[in-house]
């Protein structure tokens, strides 16, 4: 399982993805679609560039992977409505163009309808086509979001973040991938080519009290008080640094942070596998450690919620005990 070869996985989710980055790009530039969204059942709000994003990349795992179910953050069902039609026109509109081919409604609805799995099978793949919807709207950061799993167990993995400022890079945008057991690397969004791939090693701190600390912006889904304390406890110094989206992943990955902190805000919330899989496999490749509040692995094997876990920390490996030991007494 660790070393089999999935080199042919890692480069068609890299196609899928950076197509996927695109088609969210046209619609956040306002080329194509607009940025309006509708509210999902659970008020969170979904865009043209969710729906486009997951259209896409359904659509390249159909053709080479026909037989893999895939588990997809949307669902078809709000946008074949008759008051969806206009919502409609504009996903197939960037589908279209993010694919360079005509697709017609039909196409487009069925390969959305390719994420509706819901991962029980030995070998699937997990989508979230905008990690961060808040953040795409709100003009911050937001991921691309795609892995595969196996026996329960994630295997490889490609995360798009189409905003990411890279120190050295000309435009924004990164993707970063990682395959079990071989290792992780980056790649600039524009203009990739497998020459510009840097491979992701994380050192060792070697000052506790200068570790960076990075958590959500938005205060429903991590507890930021909490994350405070730990902070202080740990003597760490600078704010935190907030973002949307599995970019915290990519941060830590890549050295810009060295902590991510997700603490439950709500007894019953369950984290989704589609918020943790691609980044966690990402970070943990570069070296780093990924566990729950109660330092447990993540357990990809009852779903599509994490529903043994809760919470996550993220961070360098040398620093994730002491980091683990410091949020359970400032939970209590
Ligand atoms: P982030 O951008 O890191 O804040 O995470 C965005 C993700 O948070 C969304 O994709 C949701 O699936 C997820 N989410 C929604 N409600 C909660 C919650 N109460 N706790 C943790 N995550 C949540
Ligand atoms: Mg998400």
């Amino acid at each position: 399982m660790r070393n089999r070869d999935r080199s042919l996985e890692v480069e068609t989710a890299l196609c899928a993805v950076a197509r996927a980055c695109q088609a969210t790009l046209l619609v956040r530039r306002q080329t194509l679609g607009a940025t309006a969204s509708l509210a999902k059942e659970d008020k969170s709000p979904v865009t043209v560039a969710d729906f486009a994003a997951q259209a896409v990349v359904a659509s390249a795992l159909q053709h080479a992977f026909c037989d893999d179910p895939l588990i997809g953050e949307e669902s078809a069902d709000a946008l074949r409505s008759e008051s969806s039609a206009a919502m409609r026109r504009e996903v197939v509109a960037v589908v279209a163009k993010a694919l360079g081919t005509p697709v017609s409604e039909s196409e487009t609805l069925a390969w959305l309808d390719r994420g509706n799995s819901k991962g029980k099978a030995e070998r699937y793949w997990v989508l979230d086509p905008v990690d961060g919807t808040k953040g795409f709207l709100r003009g911050g950061q937001y991921a691309i979001a795609l892995a595969l799993v196996e026996c329960g167990e994630v295997v490889a993995a490609v995360l798009g973040c189409p905003a990411y400022e890279a120190n050295g890079m000309r435009e924004p945008g990164i993707m970063l991938a990682a395959t079990l057991g071989h290792g992780a690397f980056e790649l600039p969004l524009h203009g990739a080519d497998t020459a510009t791939r840097r491979p992701l090693r994380r050192q060792r701190i070697q000052d506790g009290a200068r570790l960076r600390m990075c958590e959500s912006v938005e205060s429903g889904h991590t507890d930021q008080g909490v994350a405070a304390q730990v902070v202080a406890a740990l003597g760490m110094q600078g704010a935190a640094l907030r973002m949307d989206s599995q970019a915290k992943y990519a941060a830590v990955a890549r050295g810009d942070a060295d902590v991510y902190l997700r603490l439950p805000t709500r007894k019953d919330y369950r984290e989704k596998v589609w918020d943790h899989a691609a980044g966690m496999l990402v970070l943990q490749e570069a070296g780093g450690v990924v566990t729950d509040v109660d330092g447990k692995p993540l357990d990809f094997s009852h779903g599509v919620a994490l529903q043994k876990n809760r919470g996550v920390i993220a961070s360098v490996s040398s620093e994730h005990g002491r980091i683990v030991e410091a949020v359970r007494s400032a939970l209590g």
